[in-house]
């Protein structure tokens, strides 16, 4: 390989959410881009391979499951057991159909250099793969997170799935202990649940999905209660005494508890062990790359992006961090990481959708705010739909002669919440007043209706004695 072969205007390790989006822009801006990740099969990243999309593939296969059992209300049965072979070949087949354009064949034929195999850094413009060098002006690590691994007495004992291989699960166990209730553990706990396991979430802390609010996660608690699902809050598992039997701390007291199958989520660490990062001038806390706002190493042209930056943990993350890192690649003008208007869903049923800032923050910033709920109870959608459980709550800024009132934060639980929060999440994002849901016509009855309800409820509570006298006035004189 001559030299020019090896010198690039940009290289990409990893090819995830994070990698991708940056390498295939600059790849069709026109740049000489190299992508590296470490084998074929891992192209697409953790959300191809091991999160999201097989998740999602299994969620949609339990809610089937689940909704064909709850046409036993209305007298029909359903009869015979999950093929758990055929299951999995669902959640393969999802993945194979995205893999036809995630691949090194793929994007080669397209003109762009993918090198497969473990990248190190070898200097502070120099990246090693396969003992070959290459070289580039700007150099992208998006290399992702893995899984924390569980450190308790009498772990050697048993066999663990985590979410690098609980979508290879070749059979549905009758007990399935999920150790972490955050979106992982809850996800993939509701999901086996309503494919025939019997599921125990044993969470260390007060409320599940620790970065939704409270009132919002326990209506999902209680839904997934109703399905059958254990949810130990305040509780930890404290050493396993046999490959099927666990002690676990639940208020203070031990308690023996029998499994057949374990899932551990209890967290995500940054990859970059291999990485070699310190011949790159790269400073590294605690195993984590030290990052400037924007989004920079110690190195100021290698940036981090995705989950190896330490921010929030998903896809639309990865990819809202690779847009910084492309503007910042053209303009003196550098953006900085703002997650103000993040969103994320967790993919449970019902789902749990929150967006923009939460109350907590919003009074850090000393912000005026007003605290929005309503209950889906008299929602005529939810009631056909029977999720008149459901709950919406919004945080919209005071009302104010000098500024429009708009939406700063809020969160839902509902079926489907991440859909119907999206206009809310619209008018987060450009600020727009609230009026614009105030005053959209919405046809009868989509389930979105709640996000007007919750604005009229609140205007309506404005109508004091005052304007009910001055409309009766108006309504005399005109009428
Ligand atoms: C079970 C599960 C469900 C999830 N569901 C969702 C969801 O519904 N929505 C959502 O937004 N997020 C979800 N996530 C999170 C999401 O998957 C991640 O946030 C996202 O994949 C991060 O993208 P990334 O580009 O930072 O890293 P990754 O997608 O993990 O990509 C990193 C890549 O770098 C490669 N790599 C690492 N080190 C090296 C090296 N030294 N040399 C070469 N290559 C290297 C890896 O092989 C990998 O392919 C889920 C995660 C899990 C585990």
């Amino acid at each position: 390989m001559s030299l020019k072969d090896a010198n690039y205007d940009i290289i990409v390790i990893g090819a995830g959410s994070g990698g991708l989006s940056v390498s295939l822009f600059m790849h069709k801006a026109g740049f000489k881009v190299l992508l590296i990740d470490r084998s074929d099969q891992q192209i697409g990243g953790d959300c191809l391979n091991d999160g999201c999309v097989p998740s999602k593939a299994l969620i949609h296969i339990s809610r089937i499951v689940h909704e064909a059992r709850k046409a036993g209300q209305f007298g029909m049965s359903i009869e015979g057991s999950l093929d758990a072979r055929r299951v999995m070949e669902y959640v393969v087949n999802s993945q194979n159909i995205i893999r036809e354009h995630e691949n090194a064949t793929y994007f080669r034929n397209d003109g762009l250099a993918v090198a497969l195999g473990e990248a190190s850094l070898t200097g502070v413009n120099e990246v090693k793969v396969n003992e070959r060098l290459y070289r580039a002006k700007a150099i992208v690590i998006a290399t992702g997170s893995r899984p924390v691994k569980l450190k308790i007495p009498g772990i050697e004992l048993v066999k663990y799935y985590d979410n690098e291989s609980i979508f290879h699960i070749d059979h549905l166990p009758k007990k399935l202990l999920v150790i972490g209730g955050g979106p992982i553990g809850v996800e993939i706990g509701q999901a086996f649940q309503r494919l025939g396991s019997s599921v125990v979430i044993v969470h260390r802390g007060k409320h599940i999905l620790k970065k939704d609010p409270v009132k919002i996660t326990n209506v999902l608690k209680r839904q997934m209660e109703k399905e059958g699902v254990t949810i130990l809050l305040q509780s930890e598992v404290k050493r396993f005494v046999s490959s099927t039997l666990a002690e676990i701390e639940i208020d203070g007291k031990i308690t023996e508890m029998s499994f057949d199958a374990i899932f551990v989520a209890i967290g995500r660490k940054s990859d970059v062990g291999p990485l070699t990062l310190q011949n790159g001038n790269i400073k590294v806390n605690d195993g984590q790359i030290v990052v400037d706002e924007f989004l920079r190493t110690t190195n100021k042209n290698i940036y981090v992006c995705g989950d190896v930056a330490g921010s929030l943990k998903f896809s639309h993350a990865a990819e809202h961090q690779a847009r910084i890192i492309l503007n910042n690649l053209f303009s003196p003008l550098k953006k900085k990481l703002n997650n103000d208007y993040l969103s994320w869903v967790t993919f449970t049923d019902p789902e749990v959708a929150s967006f923009g800032l939460n109350e907590q923050e919003i009074r850090k910033r000393k912000i005026s705010y007003e605290l929005l709920e309503t209950g889906f109870e008299d929602d005529d959608r939810a009631v056909v739909d029977s999720h008149r459980y459901s709950q919406l709550t919004l945080y919209v800024s005071k009302k104010n002669l000098l500024f429009k009132q708009r939406i700063l934060g809020g969160s839902m639980v509902a079926p489907r919440a991440g859909e119907l929060v999206q206009e809310l999440i619209l008018a987060n994002t450009n600020r727009l007043s609230i009026n614009t849901l105030f005053n959209k016509i919405y046809p009868y009855p989509v389930a979105a209706r709640i996000n007007q309800k919750i604005i009229v409820d609140y205007k309506a509570k404005g109508l004091t004695n005052g304007i009910k006298k001055l409309l009766r006035m108006a309504f005399n004189i005109f009428n």
